[in-house]
């Protein structure tokens, strides 16, 4: 039993029928990336892009963002890299772009929503990426933090679109854009729930407060039903073939999108949810479709992953939604995930 849980991830994450789930790296640059690739990792699920621009007192040209995602993404051939565009603002202050004297800064100009003041900054992160992923052939998803609604997401999506870039989607992290993402579909072709911001804007509860642990957990029941939400609407979507260069998902059902509307489009988790391996199974039962964490936790969520079929982490997931507190859902799941105790 021992050993078997220490099998060694293979390279594919999948549950014990076959179901695949990829099991990706974040990342916050290239020493990160050659962790990710000893890892094994199937590809980034989260590049951090903050830490080019952090430390700064201007805004780093766009021949050095070149040069800092061509880096990256040489790392990754053949795989898929999801970079986050700039998150600045609250715990990430950047001196030539955010305010420092937001009495709420959590709740202030951070995210994407910098680039309403200043859209070029944003504009110029798109051009290095698109001329980076060009040069490295890369398969390269670009999403926006901390959106808030489904025109936010389409704006966004517009900017990538007039920049080249392909695949394009945003990140859930704002209960908002949760319980809107049917609508912010209409637009992106993927979405990836940062949990560790969608905990501490549900449970409004900050993230870097020690004290408020117990809310911010990602076990909470209300966080989870949100994950749950944001599994179905896609499911439901209309898949427009992300990673293949894709057009628009509101262009009148052409034969394309219809052919390949059964798959629905892809809900990654980037928070620090993803790994706990019990979670993870939770999260797969709740539609989750791909799961990106630190390279250090692949190995363990790839064994607790390959011990339940869908319909196994489908039964557990819709018993953990429905505790009534953080720790009966804890609960649940370990009852239903005796390899748990092999992990040491
Ligand atoms: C998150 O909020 O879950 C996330 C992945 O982003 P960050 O931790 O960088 O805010
Ligand atoms: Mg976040």
């Amino acid at each position: 039993r021992q050993s078997e849980a220490l099998v060694p991830f293979d390279g594919t994450g999948r549950l014990s029928d076959g179901h695949e789930v990829a099991l990706l790296a974040n990342i916050g640059g290239v020493k990160d990336a050659a962790a990710a690739v000893d890892a094994n990792a199937q590809g980034v699920g989260l590049f951090r892009t903050e830490f080019l621009f952090l430390g700064r007192d201007t805004e780093p040209s766009v021949e050095e963002q070149v040069s800092d995602y061509r880096a990256v993404f040489a790392a990754f051939p053949g795989k898929k890299v999801v970079l986050r565009t700039l998150d600045a603002g609250a715990d990430k202050p950047l001196a030539f772009l955010t305010n420092d004297d937001e009495p709420n800064p959590a709740l202030g100009i951070r995210g994407y929503r910098t680039s309403l003041e200043k859209r070029q900054v944003l504009v110029n992160q798109l051009r290095a990426i698109q001329t980076a992923r060009e040069a490295e052939n890369a398969d390269v998803w670009v999403m926006a933090p901390m959106i808030a609604t489904a025109d936010e997401a389409a704006d966004f999506v517009g900017l990538c679109r007039e920049a080249g870039l392909p695949t394009n989607g945003v990140m859930i992290e704002v209960p908002s854009a949760a319980l809107t993402a049917a609508h912010i579909f209409a637009t992106a072709d993927f979405v990836s729930l940062g949990t560790n911001d969608l905990t501490q804007y549900t449970m409004a509860a900050d993230r870097q407060l020690g004290s408020l642990s117990a809310l911010n957990d990602p076990w909470q029941p209300a966080v989870l039903q949100l994950v749950q939400h944001v599994g179905q609407a896609g499911r439901a979507a209309v898949s427009t073939e992300a990673g293949a260069g894709s057009a628009p998902g509101v262009d009148g059902g052409t034969a394309t999108a219809s052919a390949s509307a059964a798959t629905g489009k892809p809900v990654g988790v980037c928070g620090e949810a993803a790994a706990d391996p019990a979670l993870a199974v939770v999260l797969v039962g709740l539609g989750v479709t791909t799961l990106s964490m630190t390279s250090r936790a692949i190995q363990a969520v790839s064994t607790v992953l390959r011990s339940v079929t869908l319909d196994e982490a489908q039964t557990i997931a819709a018993a953990v939604v429905a505790a009534p507190t953080a720790a009966d859902a804890r609960r649940i799941a370990r009852e239903h995930l005796p390899i748990l105790e092999t992990l040491g």
